[in-house]
Parts: C-alpha cells; structure tokens; sequence
C-alpha cells in the first residue's frame, strides 16, 4: 500500500510501498479516504526536537482520519465490514488506575498513532476496534478527517459552562477557530479571539459568525474589553497559541474567578505570575487530547445540529501532492489541509 513515512531521521516524508497491515483479533482494518494534516505532523516533518526525542523510524506518520471498515477481527463484535469510521488515535491501556475508573483518555500508558505506532497517512490503518467512531451518514469524509482537532477544540471549550458567559480565545489556528464556533454553538455571549497572523484571524471571522477578532500586535485588549462593554473581563479562556505573552494576556484580561483552559504547549517551560492567578482565585485545566469517548459522543451531535466547522477546511490535495499540503501548513496562512487517498 502507498504510505507517508517518516522514513530516515531527516527532515521531510516520503511516500513509500509498506506493507498492509495484518489485524489482531480486537482489531479492525480501515480503509483510508481522507485525512487531515495536524500541527504534530509538521513537527514531525521538521524532525524537531520534540520529534527526534519521540518518534521511531521508521514510521508511517498521521493521525487525523475517515475512511471505512474493510475487515473484522475475530474477537470484534458491533462493528461491520464497510461501515464508514473516524476514530480516536491515543491507544491506551487498560491497567492504570484512570484506565479503570474509565477516565480512558487520562491513561498514563497512551501511545499515538503516527507518532508511536503505525499511523493513517496510509491505505489501511490497523486499529483497536476500541478506538473506532462510527460516522453517521450526515457527517462527510472530510469533516470525519477532521474530527480529531476539532475534538480538541470541544474538549477544551467544553471545560467550563459557557452559556452566558463572555470568551476568550488566544490562538486563531485551526483549533482556536473551532473552538470559538463552539463556544457560540454553546451559547457564550461574547467570544473573542485573539492572534498576531491577520490572516488566521480573517480566517477566523470567514468560519465564525458574530466573533470579535483582535489582532494584539495592533489592537489593545482592553480597549476591546472596554468597547464590548464587559465591565470585568472574561469569564472563560481558552488558551490555544501555547504562546506566553498570550497566556499572560489572558490571566490579565479574567475576570475574579474566572476559568482558563489550557489546550496550547509551550515550546518549554514559561514562567507564570502565580499570584496573579491566586489573588485573582482563577481555576485552571490543563487539556490533553479528547475526552474517550465523550468528547466525541458532543461533536458528534453539535455537528448534526448545526455546528458548521467546514470553512475551517482551507487546502485539498491529492495525495500524491502531499508536499503543497504540507507547504500550506507550513505556511501559516492555511486552515486545515486535507489529503485524498481514494
Ligand atoms: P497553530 O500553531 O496553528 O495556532 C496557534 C496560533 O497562535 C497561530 O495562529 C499563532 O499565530 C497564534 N499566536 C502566536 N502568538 C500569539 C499571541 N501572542 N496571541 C494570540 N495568538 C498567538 O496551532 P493549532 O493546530 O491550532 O493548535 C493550537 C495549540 O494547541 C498548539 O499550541 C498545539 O500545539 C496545541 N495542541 C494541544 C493538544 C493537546 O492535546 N493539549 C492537541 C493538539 C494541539
Ligand atoms: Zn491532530
């Protein structure tokens, strides 16, 4: 089968003939029709740091995914042969503590599709049926493939009840984006989001009605805060840049006993004003991944009552012209790209 790998510990990924998976009993195999181009990707491509100290080579990359179920293991039972599927790419175990309270996605054992093991920029993708999302027949291949940071963003926007409340989002790339149409999906008041690429943030009010944008390399926050006639300032944060001027900036711009989650990684350890957030009494949640399978269950039904994320789709490529999807990534200026392998 054709595969996207991380093939030697350089720079780049190469398409390459790999052999099609063989599944285990509690597997099903899953035949690939799109897939998205996620932030770990690039990393990966740019064989950073984080990457080289990760991830094995070689290693077929990629995690965000639709496609279709083409066979069974023999231990599997309530999935079937042609049913359309996303699914979740942490595979977790079932020994820790967390695992068996069923707190799934807090699995200290988690290892990633596309990062620890075999991943799905490839024709087939071996997965726990476990790990299967069934697709309903109103949600797109293309939407499926982007269900992954599109959970990211429920998951994080979903920390804290938004109803009423005034949002702010730091951080306009993809997630961020989705993220404030699901804030307005779950009826906050205000939403905000602030970044310093204007073109993420046009990208922003394309996808997203009725959110404020501000570019803070330009615009004063508090001005804005001031102009949208919030007296206090934000109730709920949603921190998605990883960017530490822009955590600072939200910590400052809480209300008294606001809440901030945090979704963004830092590039290292960043210092924080902890008594900033002890006299202002904020809660904070880190976030990692989504929710197995809570998250998904939401986005699921947001999606086919209403919540519209399909603008945030920027870039569509063959996949044998992965290269320019990994080069409108790369460039800043894209939402999601998505590759077609069918
Ligand atoms: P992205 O890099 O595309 O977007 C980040 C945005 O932050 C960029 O548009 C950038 O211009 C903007 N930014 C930079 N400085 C800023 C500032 N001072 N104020 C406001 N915005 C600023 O990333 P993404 O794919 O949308 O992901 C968002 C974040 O979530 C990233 O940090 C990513 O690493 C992280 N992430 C975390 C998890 C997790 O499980 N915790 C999962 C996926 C992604
Ligand atoms: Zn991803």
């Amino acid at each position: 089968m054709t595969a996207l790998e991380k093939s030697r510990p350089e720079e780049g990924l190469w398409m390459v003939d790999a052999p099609v998976p063989e599944i285990g009993p509690d597997d099903v195999l899953i035949k690939i029709n799109k897939t998205g181009i996620c932030g770990t990707d690039i990393h990966i491509w740019n064989w950073d740091d984080w990457a080289s100290h990760t991830v094995p080579v070689p290693m077929i990359t990629g995690h965000e995914f639709a496609g279709e179920i083409v066979e069974i293991g023999r231990d599997v039972t309530g999935l079937s042969v042609g049913q359309r599927c996303s699914g979740e790419g942490h595979l977790i175990g079932t020994e820790s503590r967390q695992s068996r309270a069923g707190k799934f996605h807090l699995d200290p054992g988690t290892r990633g599709i596309g990062v620890n093991v075999q991943g799905a920029f490839a024709q087939y993708l071996r997965l726990p049926a476990f790990n299967v999302v069934p697709l309903p027949d109103d949600i797109s291949d293309e939407i499926g493939a982007i269900l992954d940071p599109l959970g990211n963003a429920v998951h994080t926007a979903l920390s804290f009840d938004l109803l009423g409340e005034d949002v702010l989002i730091t951080g306009a790339g993809p997630i961020g984006i989705m993220a404030a149409a699901v804030a307005r999906h779950a009826s906050a008041r205000r939403v905000v989001i602030t970044d310093v690429n204007p073109d993420r943030l046009a990208l922003a009010r394309h996808v997203v009605p009725n959110v404020r944008t501000v570019n803070v390399a330009e615009e004063d926050l508090n001005d804005v805060i001031h102009e949208l006639g919030m007296k206090e300032g934000f109730d709920v944060g949603l921190e998605m840049s990883g960017n530490q001027a822009a955590l600072d900036q939200m910590v400052e711009s809480m209300v008294m006993g606001g809440k901030i989650a945090l979704l963004g990684i830092p590039p290292g350890k960043s210092p924080v004003d902890w008594s900033r957030i002890v006299f202002k009494a904020i809660t904070i949640k880190g976030v990692y991944g989504r929710e197995m399978f809570e998250t998904w269950y939401k986005m699921i039904a947001m999606l086919q009552n209403g919540l519209d994320v399909s603008k945030v789709i920027t870039h569509r490529f063959k996949v044998a012209d992965f290269r320019e999807g990994f080069a409108a990534m790369k460039s800043g200026k894209s939402g999601k790209v998505v590759l077609d392998w069918t």
